[in-house]
Order: structure tokens, then sequence, then C-alpha cells
């Protein structure tokens, strides 16, 4: 990791170098400098742009595993970074681990994550949200060969979603 370790972060900071992390490549057609890649992003169930890394959620958080990393000579929590360092510097939760995904019950990282940066219902509304938006997008054009109805909706669903921003309750703070 000493030498891997920095060029994963060079990799993470360059402006031309989209990190595509938590994903498995399901299908790579093409050739060298045209290549069409399909990926299976995998939920984090944390916000990558919020994230500021402070690990207090895998320190709150009850549940323990082997760790993969350290080929189980050691133990992670529900909610983990894979390594030291991993890049970029957000834990993912293990669901089939977690104690509110088989349970119901705990969201310990939820309440004492600072930013509140852990999320889940939230961004399945952003995933279908994103996946049917260019649908219907094009079905608009389709039918009025014009993307004004489209971008008008659109900007009123950005305007309603800013005034709900505002009564989104406050991230409780960390406790100690
Ligand atoms: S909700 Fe899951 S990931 Fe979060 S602290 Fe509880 S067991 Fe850990
Ligand atoms: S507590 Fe919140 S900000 Fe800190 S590492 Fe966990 S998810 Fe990120």
């Amino acid at each position: 990791m000493c030498i891997l370790s920095p060029k994963l972060v060079e990799c993470g900071r360059h402006r031309n170098i989209e990190t595509i992390t938590y994903a498995d490549v399901l299908d790579v057609k093409g050739e060298p400098g045209n290549f069409r890649v399909s990926i299976r992003k995998r939920a984090r169930f944390v916000d990558e742009t919020l994230c500021t890394g402070c690990g207090i959620c895998q320190e709150k958080c009850p549940w323990k595993a082997d760790s993969e990393f350290d080929k189980a000579l050691a133990k992670r929590k529900a909610i983990y970074f894979l390594y030291p360092q991993a890049v970029p510097n957000v834990p993912v939760i293990d669901k089939e681990l977690c104690a509110y995904f088989q349970q119901g019950k705990c969201r310990a990282c939820e309440k004492f994550c600072p930013i509140g940066a852990i999320v889940g219902v939230q961004m399945l509304g952003v995933a279908i949200g994103g996946a049917i938006g260019p649908l219907l997008g094009g079905y608009v054009f389709d039918v009025t060969h014009s993307y004004h109805f489209a971008f008008m909706v659109s900007g009123m669903c950005t305007i309603i979603a800013l005034i709900l921003l505002a009564f989104i309750r406050v991230p409780r703070k960390v406790l100690n």
C-alpha cells in the first residue's frame, strides 16, 4: 500500500480522471481509444459529496465482521472503510451485516454523522429521477419538437426541491 496509495490519491485528485468506485465491470467492448464499458454501481448509502471521511460512523457502529482487506485477521464494522486512506475516503454500509437493513433498527451511524451524509431512501428517489428524466425529456421532444416544456418542468421541480430543502431537519450533532 505504501507504493499504491499515493498513486490512488493522485488519480482521485486528477481533474481529468473520474474515479468510479464500489462498482463492478460487467462488459468491455471496443478497442484502445474507443472503449465502451458497462458497469454496475453498487449502493454505498453514504453521500460521497458530503462525507468528510471523519470515521465517526464507523467508530459508533456496533456490528462487526471479519475484515476482507485484512484476510479475517482483524474486524471491520457494518459501515466501514475498506482500508485506511481508501480512495475516496468514504465508507460503505454492508447491507448483509447492518442491523438496520436486517432488523429495521439501529441507525447509530446516521445519528452520529455530523453532516448528514448517510442516506438511503433519498438516493432511491435520485436514482429513479435520474433514470426516468432523460426518457421523459426525449418523449416531450418527440411530441412537441422542443425541449422547452421539459426544461420548464425541470426548473419547477428544482424550485419545489429547494423549497422542500428548507424543511429538512437539521442533522443531529455529534453528541460526544
Ligand atoms: S445502522 Fe447499520 S451501519 Fe449504521 S451503525 Fe447501525 S449497524 Fe452500523
Ligand atoms: S460520520 Fe458521516 S462524514 Fe464522517 S465518515 Fe461517516 S458518513 Fe462520512
